[in-house]
């Protein structure tokens, strides 16, 4: 995109983020991919702009930032509903394993059509659930390229034993067990072969076009050797990356982490001494007293995902005593086998009323706009963005999204960021803006054939539970078989 290019929004209510006091009418204007000014902008010369939009009746706020989702999940809404962490974890298996470069392009974009239309701008994807071919990943990151989202997608791995899954297995009648460890899905992937992929994926897509970054994605620190965490650190380290990790999601998890460390998880990173700002940790709800604190003084950034932790029965994050202590904190949804959908409100909303029930005195209550922090600014820093994303204010990432005020829910607009919270679901987005470009033009996505890869979404399901049976059987017995 040209430098030059200009967009111009005239006369809409703007929240400016998450601090706003209120909402203010007038213009923004967009360069490239900035924002170059807000307010009154004066008329511009006959054809200097490359498109005006009538920005009136319309709220534009900044556009979300979903800090924890996996595309490859995209197809499972609905699907297993009062599983064990274990049984859903081999169900989600069952349903990713064994695609083809097409199928994973198909799930991206699927996510991509939910996160677009419910005015989503940007997102971390933890991708994928198995060991990874680098034709994979490619097809992941090529799909993202095509969607017009920004994304940091994060190459999940695991050179260990997935132990809080297996040793769940381990309890399971002999024949069921077999089913599920006879496939070797979650064989784990040599150090080797990733310190080969991971160098060569950073070099050839991060920073491409603007809008993606690669990031390397431990699975979870306790499913990886202390090699392979290093191994990343130093990557991020070189290339200036974020690290993104599922973290002490279960409890499980913690006490697998207490048995191999002796310590928590967060404990043994910082022992490595590569604990920092730039980890991002999905879910983080498994955490002691010291490991708040921690988190705290490293600045390492937690992914809240309410809806999924309550889906699955994982835990609740300590969200209120966790903001309290200054840890970083952004939001996600999870992938949709663990929250049957991408929409960032709920998880916005989710957040603010999770905890209010237990707390007495409500000045400890996350409030609209924490969330709506969490949501933008938040989310910003996971992306390694703070400060330049996450506002509607000159200099930012152009990320926007047009919300229609004649929505019942928008009438009268009493207070838009509560608003936004709390009754928005996604449903009154017109317009959303990508590093200046639209990307949803009056609920028409732009950058790529939506109702197409909507209609090829069964015959690709279906074709893929053909192909996966034996899993889906395997995943069957375990569901049975596990509490
Ligand atoms: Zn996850």
């Amino acid at each position: 995109m040209s430098e030059t290019n200009l967009l111009l929004i005239r006369g809409a209510t703007i929240l400016a983020g998450h601090d706003a006091a209120g909402t203010v009418e007038g213009d923004i204007l967009i360069r490239g991919r900035e924002i170059a000014a807000v307010g009154t902008v004066p008329p511009l010369p006959p054809g200097a702009a490359l498109r005006e939009i009538d920005g009136r009746g319309r709220l534009a706020a900044p556009g979300l930032v979903n800090a924890h989702m996996h595309s490859q999940s995209a197809t499972m809404a609905g699907f297993g509903d009062a599983l064990s962490h274990p049984a859903f974890m081999w169900l989600t298996q069952a349903h990713t394993a064994r695609r083809t470069p097409e199928e994973t392009r198909l799930a991206v974009l699927l996510a991509a059509i939910q996160a677009i239309t419910t005015g989503t701008t940007a997102l971390i994807d933890h991708f994928p659930g198995q060991r990874f071919a680098t034709a994979d990943v490619d097809a992941a990151l090529a799909a993202w390229e095509e969607s017009g989202l920004r994304v940091a997608l994060g190459l999940r791995f695991f050179d260990g034993l997935f132990a809080d899954i297996q040793a769940n297995g381990a309890g399971l009648p002999a024949d069921v067990a077999a089913l599920a460890t006879g496939a070797g899905l979650l064989a784990p992937h040599p150090l080797a072969e990733l310190k080969e992929q991971m160098p060569d994926l950073v070099a050839r897509w991060h920073k491409r076009g603007g809008r993606l970054q690669v990031f390397p994605a431990p699975s979870n620190p306790d499913r990886c050797s202390d090699e392979a965490l290093l191994f990343c650190a130093e990557l991020a380290e070189r290339h200036d990356l974020g690290i993104h990790t599922h973290l002490l999601e279960t409890r499980a998890q913690a006490r697998i982490a207490r048995e191999r460390y002796g310590t928590s998880t967060l404990v043994h990173l910082e022992a490595l001494g590569i604990l920092s700002e730039r980890w991002s940790c999905a879910h983080a709800i498994w955490l002691e007293d010291d490991d708040i604190a921690l988190m705290a003084e490293r600045r390492a950034i937690a992914v809240h995902n309410p809806e999924s932790n309550a889906r699955i029965g994982a835990g609740r994050m300590r969200t209120p005593e966790m903001q309290a202590a200054g840890i970083p904190i952004a939001l996600g949804t999870d992938g949709p086998g663990a929250n049957d959908n991408l929409v960032m409100q709920e998880a916005m909303r989710a957040t603010a009323l999770a905890h209010r029930a237990d707390l007495p005195d409500r000045r400890d209550w996350v409030t609209a706009r924490d969330a709506l922090r969490m949501a933008t600014a938040g989310g910003a820093g996971a992306l390694r963005l703070g400060g330049r994303l996450g506002r509607i204010a000159p200099g930012q990432l152009a990320d926007l999204t047009l919300y229609r005020l004649d929505a019942p829910w928008w009438r009268p607009l009493n207070d838009a960021a509560a608003q936004l919270v709390f009754a928005e679901t996604g449903a009154a987005v017109t317009t959303v803006i990508v590093d200046g470009r639209v990307v949803l033009d009056e609920g028409v996505i732009t950058t790529f054939d939506a109702p197409g890869v909507l209609g090829e979404i069964e015959a690709m399901t279906a074709s893929l539970r053909r192909r996966n049976a034996d899993l889906f059987a395997a995943a069957d017995a375990i569901a049975r078989a596990l509490p």
